[in-house]
């Protein structure tokens, strides 16, 4: 477990964690509200951003060096209710919020000492989290984590995904964050080949998405996407949808020539516990328990930003056909997906 301190007076600032792979929806902005988002990371946990500033944007397409990214340290993500001994000052709040606080510098202070050390999130339409500041805090006690950390088998009956559908039937916010990023990844890898999608309730996700951003007119050979991860039969095809572990953030591994597109673990378990039942050569009727559960009845709309932000830390956004996809998204994205 590791605790985080006060780098200025060494007091305690945080309970004992269990370190996680960075979500991918840590950084989401959810329309307008109302209210803001559930915290990105569960209870006792944190996460290290592995990006050195933040989002990635147009500096990192341009660049054909990578370590040209950002400058300031990684930043330590935490959920709210694992802070102690740090109070939001309200000298510190700025006015950049809209019903709460939006980010920006440091809001929170150490209780023994006063100095500046996280930003509290709760602004409407954000995930509720708290920042440290890296130059004011430091780990103070280390050691392994007090959840136990899953292999590859285990994950499957431990880590249940997470239903797509949210109880007022909308997708659930996590769900466009993962989507957003996997599209990013899918596109990368393609070359901009046609993507033939087997699986129903892959296609129902990514297939609308595709039409929409890919003219296949000149296109080369077809690409078939497929499920691959723990627990399923290995599947022949050129790019397999596969699970990102949610705890150390390895990407499950794939032989080649096949390539990865990373889904978060909370989607792809949960795609991989409903697909589609084997539908040709049956002789026994499907009971409808078996049957796949059906996804909410409009379409997916990924999050935007995060679709960019992926998009940019791939080395093939500067191939001309996926540039031009970014290019034509970057202006308009402010969360929504602007194609
Ligand atoms: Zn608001
Ligand atoms: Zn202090």
């Amino acid at each position: 477990m590791t605790i985080f301190g006060c780098r200025a007076c060494g007091a305690t600032l945080t309970v004992p964690l269990s370190r996680v792979a960075f979500p991918v929806h840590a950084y989401q902005k959810y329309g307008n509200g109302p209210g803001s988002l559930d915290p990105a990371l569960e209870p006792g946990t944190f996460a290290v951003d592995p990006l050195p500033a933040g989002a990635p944007w147009r500096w990192s397409v341009e660049s054909e060096d990578s370590e040209a990214l950002g400058g300031s340290d990684a930043a330590v993500l935490l959920a709210p209710g694992d802070v102690r001994g740090a109070v939001v000052d309200p000298a510190l709040v700025g006015d950049s919020g809209c019903c709460g606080l939006g980010g920006g510098p440091p809001n929170m202070v150490c209780v023994a000492c006063g100095t500046p050390v996280a930003t509290r999130i709760d602004d409407c339409g954000l995930r509720q989290a708290v920042w440290l500041a890296s130059l004011a805090t430091k780990v103070i006690e280390d050691g392994p984590g007090r959840a136990p950390e899953f292999g590859w088998t285990d994950l499957s009956d431990q880590w249940p995904g997470i239903a797509p559908i949210e109880p007022d039937g909308r997708w659930n916010p996590m769900w466009e964050a993962a989507a957003a990023s996997a599209l990013a990844h899918l596109l990368a890898v393609s070359g901009g080949d046609p993507i033939l999608i087997p699986d129903h309730r892959v296609a129902a996700i990514f297939r609308p998405l595709l039409d929409r951003l890919v003219d296949p007119v000149g296109a080369g050979p077809e690409r078939t996407l497929v499920l691959a991860g723990p627990g399923l039969a290995a599947a022949g095809g050129d790019l397999a949808l596969v699970p990102v572990h949610p705890q150390t953030g390895e990407v499950w591994p794939v032989a080649a020539p096949m390539r990865p597109v990373p889904l978060a673990w909370d989607a792809w378990a949960h795609l991989a516990a409903h697909r589609d039942a084997k539908p040709i050569g049956r002789s026994v009727p499907i009971l409808p328990e078996a049957l796949p559960e059906r996804l909410p009845g409009y379409r997916l709309l990924p999050d935007g930003r995060i679709f960019l932000c992926v998009l940019a830390l791939q080395p093939e956004v500067r191939q001309p056909w996926l540039r031009a996809i970014y290019e034509r998204g970057r202006p308009f994205s402010y969360g929504y997906f602007p194609f």
